[in-house]
């Protein structure tokens, strides 16, 4: 029951055991872009993300999203680290990512919700009247990206901007530069394999006596308190082993 130290798995490996490569998981995302510049603070109950280059095997995650001054974070990116954990540490960190801001709406009900507000509101000014459920510094920094300055009315939004506002609500495109500083990532997915453990006792396959608990094993969950109950569950089970050996 070492953790993730590095020791562990060289005690275990040395005793005739698989290590499956250890990679951090559960962290936040570094993202240097213009559209989350001074929104720090900022958090979405509900948004998707999805990192397109990933495959087909690897889920868009949902949740809740927080923006902070190196990125995002909050439940949606520490799940899609988890599940994204090995894909993203292959490509050093650095992938485009999908962020859909309104993921109850599809784009056509959005096209359609905004074109009703530019005929019913047109003499309104774009940036502080935002008809859906964002926060309004996000609302602003999205339709400032597309070109709408303070200025314009909803008469002025052309259809061109329409579309690209959809896309930036539904399909914002960014690029991750990073992960959250080093440290700072809550669990490690890899370790022991668990086909060399029995799972009854979490007695080793390969060197009977040794006993393992915890994070050392190729366990990860993600966040809400999935980790923890692995390494009491584990170290329970081990610890009646040992005791009934
Ligand atoms: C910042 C942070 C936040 C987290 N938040 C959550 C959360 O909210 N929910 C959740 O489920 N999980 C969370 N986790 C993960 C959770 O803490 C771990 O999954 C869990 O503690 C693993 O338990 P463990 O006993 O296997 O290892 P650890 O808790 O890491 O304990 C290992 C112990 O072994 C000791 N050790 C290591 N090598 C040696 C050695 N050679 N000799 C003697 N002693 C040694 C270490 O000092 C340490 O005390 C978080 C982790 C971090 C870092």
């Amino acid at each position: 029951a070492t953790g993730s130290n590095p020791l562990g798995y060289r005690w275990a490996k040395a005793l005739g055991h698989t290590i499956e490569t250890p990679v951090p998981s559960l962290f936040t995302f570094n993202i240097p872009d213009s559209r989350l510049q001074d929104l720090a603070g900022v958090s979405v109950k509900q948004v998707c993300l999805k990192l397109p280059d990933a495959g087909k095997t690897l889920k868009e995650q949902t949740g809740p999203l927080l923006i902070t001054h190196w990125g995002l974070s909050g439940p949606a990116v520490l799940k899609l680290s988890a599940w994204g954990a090995r894909v993203l540490r292959e490509n050093n960190y650095q992938m485009p990512l999908l962020v859909n801001w309104l993921p109850d709406y599809n784009p056509d009900r959005l096209r359609k919700l905004l074109l009703d507000v530019k005929s019913q509101l047109p003499r309104r000014f774009i940036t502080t009247s935002c008809p859906i459920p964002i926060p309004k510094r996000l609302w602003v920094s999205l339709v400032t990206s597309v070109g709408v300055g303070a200025q314009n009315r909803w008469a002025e939004l052309s259809k061109k901007t329409v579309h690209q506002l959809v896309q930036e609500l539904t399909q914002g495109r960014y690029l991750i530069q990073g992960k959250g500083v080093f440290k700072e990532e809550f669990v490690t997915c890899g370790g022991i394999s668990l086909k060399e453990v029995n799972f009854k006792t979490m007695e080793s396959r390969q060197c009977p006596g040794l006993y393992f608990a915890g994070e050392i094993l190729d366990i990860d969950g993600i966040t809400g308190g999935f980790n923890f109950q692995s390494a009491w569950t584990t170290g329970w089970l081990g610890g009646q082993g040992i005791g009934n050996s």
